[in-house]
């Protein structure tokens, strides 16, 4: 029988009810290698019992990606890609606010220009035509950067 991931890097003989197996295959040895470096294989094997088996899958995936963030990151590991994607929300959050305000601005200012009387056509379409326009385009240009994401989903950290 050829062992799983774990039993390999363990150097063990992998048994027939080895808890690893299902979700350690051989093919992969860098999924339980950083689990066993940040948790240790006898912790993942507590961790794995105390799960229900249709819910190991995602347990076994989620105890790698957070391996994988302590690794990156030692000190904030998960928490600071849970950091980073909440200030990245309340960027966006005040993006949004600032650009309803300005659209809620210039409905008001075109609403009571087309109410005044000695304001002009030709100026009332002018200011259809470019004011508006121009300002509910102009800001949608945001600072945050689409390329901060590696292709493996974890955010990176430039300072490490
Ligand atoms: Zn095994």
């Amino acid at each position: 029988m050829v062992p799983c991931g774990s039993c390999k890097l363990l150097r063990r003989r992998c048994r027939k009810d080895c808890i690893f197996a299902p979700y350690f295959p051989s093919n992969q040895p860098q999924k339980f290698a950083i689990v066993h470096k940040v948790y240790g294989a006898s912790n993942v094997t507590k961790m794995l019992q105390e799960v229900p088996h249709h819910q190991r899958v995602d347990a076994v995936n989620s105890l790698v990606y957070e391996a994988n963030a302590r690794w990156r990151d030692p000190v904030y590991g998960v928490s600071g890609t849970v950091t980073y994607l909440q200030n990245q929300v309340s960027e966006l959050q005040t993006q949004l606010a600032v650009a309803e305000a300005k659209i809620l601005y210039f409905q008001m200012k075109y609403e009571s220009m087309m109410l005044s009387p000695e304001i002009d056509t030709d100026e009332k379409s002018y200011f259809m035509q470019n004011d508006i326009s121009q300002y509910i385009s102009h800001d949608t240009s945001n600072n945050v950067n689409h390329n901060s994401f590696h292709k493996d989903g974890f955010p990176s950290f430039s300072n490490h």
